[in-house]
């Protein structure tokens, strides 16, 4: 039995054929331009490897509706991106494969990832977040996928804007400075004029990026009290970021929460996602691993 994996992301589309990372079938890239090539792409692949395939898991860049009672359930939904308003993207894949399909947010897929396979192992409560073009964040509740009223958008979080330090205004066309007005990549080079990866370890840039970085982490923590917290994301490679973000977590929660993780082991607390940027394809195949017919 192997399974269908399908990630959707604001440029490219990965979709792979396996049953884990270590037995990755066949993988291909499509870019996320328009719906019928991206999804017609995946389907043609994932045809030729039926009727073996048993399932397939969609991880997708949102909004999606998620509601299974929804007459829009599968769909993404009011997306800025061109063309793809309202598709019905599980339904598409569902229809021409005749196989159940698993569908959920990129940020939900990545931490089932990292949860089956990566830094979230054995841990049932903790947060998925990605610092990239976006911010976005997913992740588990007492072994539960965090879904709700619709689903997370930790992004969009409002975390204290350090105007003395820093007068941009922030970019997100809903929120202005929220985290991740303030804080994802275009953050950086609207600030600044020069792109994330351009600007060096001791660039006035990191310090701040970690500031707000740990602001948005410290919300989560105090509302969720996650085991973990993944950071991925374009942004986070780089490295030295994650030291200068323990450090501004500890100093901005001043004392307040005295557990061991915090103190003795933030090293294993804050940590990047140990499967890299296959997260969210592979938790593509391990949501398809848990579809239901
Ligand atoms: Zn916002």
């Amino acid at each position: 039995m192997i399974f269908g994996g399908i990630e959707t992301g604001g440029t490219k589309t990965v979709c792979a054929v396996g049953t884990g990372p270590d037995d990755i079938r066949e993988e291909a890239r499509f870019p996320t331009d328009n719906p019928d090539a991206t999804i017609g792409g995946c389907i043609d692949m994932f045809k030729r490897w039926q009727p073996d395939l048993a399932a397939v898991g969609i991880a997708s860049f949102g909004p999606v509706d998620l509601d299974p009672g929804s007459d829009t359930y599968g769909y993404v939904t009011t997306t800025p991106k061109p063309n793809w308003q309202y598709i019905n993207l599980a339904g598409q894949v569902r229809d021409a494969l005749g196989v159940p399909v698993n569908f959920d947010t990129d940020c939900n897929g990545a931490a089932l990832g990292e949860h089956m396979w990566g830094a979230a192992r054995g841990v049932d409560t903790f947060i998925y977040l990605t610092v990239g073009t976006g911010i976005g964040g997913g992740g588990m509740v007492g072994g539960q996928m965090l879904h709700g009223m619709l689903h997370p958008e930790m992004g969009h979080v409002t975390v204290p804007h350090d105007w003395e330090q820093d007068p941009y205004e922030g970019w997100c066309p809903y929120h202005g400075d929220c985290l991740e007005g303030l804080a994802a990549g275009p953050a950086l080079e609207g600030r600044w004029r020069a792109k994330g990866e351009t600007l060096p370890p001791e660039h006035p840039a990191w310090p701040l990026e970690a500031q707000y970085l740990a602001s948005g982490i410290i919300n989560m923590l105090y509302v969720l009290s996650p085991q973990v917290v993944i950071l991925g994301g374009g942004v986070m490679d780089n490295r030295f970021l994650y030291g200068m973000v323990r450090k501004e977590v500890l100093r901005q929660m001043n004392g307040y929460l005295r557990v061991p993780r915090l103190l003795d082991s933030l090293e294993s607390f804050i940590v990047p996602p140990a499967l890299g940027n296959k997260s969210g394809v592979l938790g593509a195949i391990a949501l398809a691993a848990r579809a239901r017919a």
